[in-house]
């Protein structure tokens, strides 16, 4: 077995054990392995020890290994994202995970519409407030959600926000459960075409805690693939 392969059957052990500890069905979390700055081989290393979804943060790096790797992965959208580079992930990408602004949101409608397809996204939510953050702030998030609810071509699945880093994860706590609150506030406006069912939370350093707190998707990177 491969290192990966190791890493990647640790990491889902540990998440079935934060399911267990909560109650909840290992089949209710999707596990991300977050593959920036790794190569395709290692990306085909973890495909073929079972892991279907990738996220990426970079539009460039995305459509280079979307050219190179031909296997039937889904690659997922996760950091920060231009309106200018939109175009060059529309219909590659079966979820982007961090649209925090109107604007952007526009876009992917224009783009993923050109294709005659829809764009699945969670509106990323900077919870703690900090600078360096992107993510809308919490207060904001209802009304971007209704913004974006009214555009074509797009289908709001839930919300995503990355914490402060701590060194203890339990720290972290506040953050996740906050936005799960937030998503069941949005979800109770019953918007039509909303949906809150997916909170993508959660880190190598974080994610049974944010298991234990409702996370749907967990984002994974050093834990699978090592430290970048
Ligand atoms: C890099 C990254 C991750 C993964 O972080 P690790 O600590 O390596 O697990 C998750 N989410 C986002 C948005 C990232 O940029």
């Amino acid at each position: 077995m491969s290192g990966i392969a190791q890493h990647l059957e640790a990491v889902r052990r540990r998440i079935r054990t934060a399911c267990e500890r909560c109650g909840r069905s290992p089949e209710s979390v999707q596990l991300v392995a977050v593959s920036k700055t790794r190569p395709a081989q290692d990306i085909l290393a973890a495909f073929q020890a079972g892991q279907t979804i990738f996220g990426e943060n970079y539009v460039q790096e995305l459509t280079a290994k979307v050219a190179q790797i031909h296997e039937p992965l889904q690659w997922h959208f996760i950091g920060h994202l231009q309106s200018n580079k939109v175009r060059q992930i529309a219909g590659q990408v079966s979820l982007i995970h961090s649209v925090d602004r109107f604007s952007l949101a526009r876009e992917l409608s224009r783009q993923w519409g050109r294709l005659g397809m829809v764009c699945n996204l969670l509106v990323q939510v900077n919870v703690s407030g900090e600078a360096s953050k992107s993510g809308t702030t919490a207060a904001e998030a209802l009304d971007l959600v209704r913004g974006i609810a009214l555009l074509p071509h797009l289908q709001v699945q839930g919300l995503m926000t990355m914490p402060p880093f701590f060194d203890d994860p339990q720290e972290a706590r506040p953050f996740f459960r906050e936005l799960r609150q937030l998503a069941d506030r949005i979800s109770g406006e019953h918007i039509p075409g909303v949906s809150m069912e997916q909170l993508s939370m959660g880190m190598s350093a974080d994610f049974e805690v944010a298991i234990e707190e409702g996370a749907t998707l967990v984002r994974v990177g050093t834990a699978i693939f090592g430290e970048r």
